[in-house]
């Protein structure tokens, strides 16, 4: 009755919506295994090679995609962002819940190659909370930030095409509607192949 390949889950949400807050707390069960993306993207202060992005050369990036070894890649505000095929497929096969944190251009073309998939969406209270929360973080010019406000209502509008979509107004919320999609998708019926 188990199946004992893990669940991939595909989480989205315009930049400043609080994701990666939500996504500490997801982590702390040990169960899951968040892919690590690469991209030509500059590292941010703080940001670590191999922890949170593999920082690769635009020629890095294109010999592996190449390669094939990119699940999915896209390009957003100017940077090639793309999923590591080869530690996916280990970590759902060694029985891991495995997060995907894409945009959403990546997140429909997972849902296309791998049906099996769970899209979530996580959303701001408005466009409004989400330009205020980009200012305070204060990591991004106004330019970039203006950039990522016209971005994020694009990506809003594709809401509709994920399984999910997650409000984060209140943090506690949103953290435990996160979970009890993932306990539902855990006990759901999937069809014996
Ligand atoms: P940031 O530059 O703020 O770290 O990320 C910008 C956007 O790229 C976010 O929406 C983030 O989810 C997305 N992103 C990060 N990694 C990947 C990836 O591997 N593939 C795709 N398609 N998008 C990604």
């Amino acid at each position: 009755m188990k199946n004992d390949r893990g669940l991939l889950f595909v989480v989205s949400a315009p930049s400043g919506c609080g994701k990666g807050t939500i996504l500490y707390e997801i982590l702390q069960d040990k169960g899951f295994y968040y892919s690590v993306s690469a991209t030509t993207r500059a590292p941010r202060e703080g940001e670590v090679d191999g922890v949170n992005y593999h920082f690769l050369s635009r020629e890095q990036f294109d010999a592996r995609v190449a390669a094939d070894g990119m699940l999915e890649y896209a390009t957003y505000c100017g940077n090639s962002y793309g999923t590591p095929r080869k530690e996916v497929e280990e970590m759902l096969d060694a029985g891991k819940n495995v997060i995907l944190e894409i945009d959403v251009q990546g997140a429909m073309q997972v849902k296309e190659r791998c049906p099996e998939a769970i899209l979530l969406f996580i959303a701001p209270p408005s466009v409004d909370t989400l330009r205020h929360r980009l200012e305070k973080r204060g990591t991004e010019t106004a330019e970039v930030i203006a950039q990522r406000v016209a971005e994020a209502e694009g990506e809003i509008a594709c809401a509709p095409n994920y399984h999910y979509i997650i409000v984060n107004d209140v943090l506690e919320v949103a953290v435990s509607d996160f979970r009890a999609i993932v306990r539902a998708e855990q006990l759901k019926v999937r069809s014996a192949k």
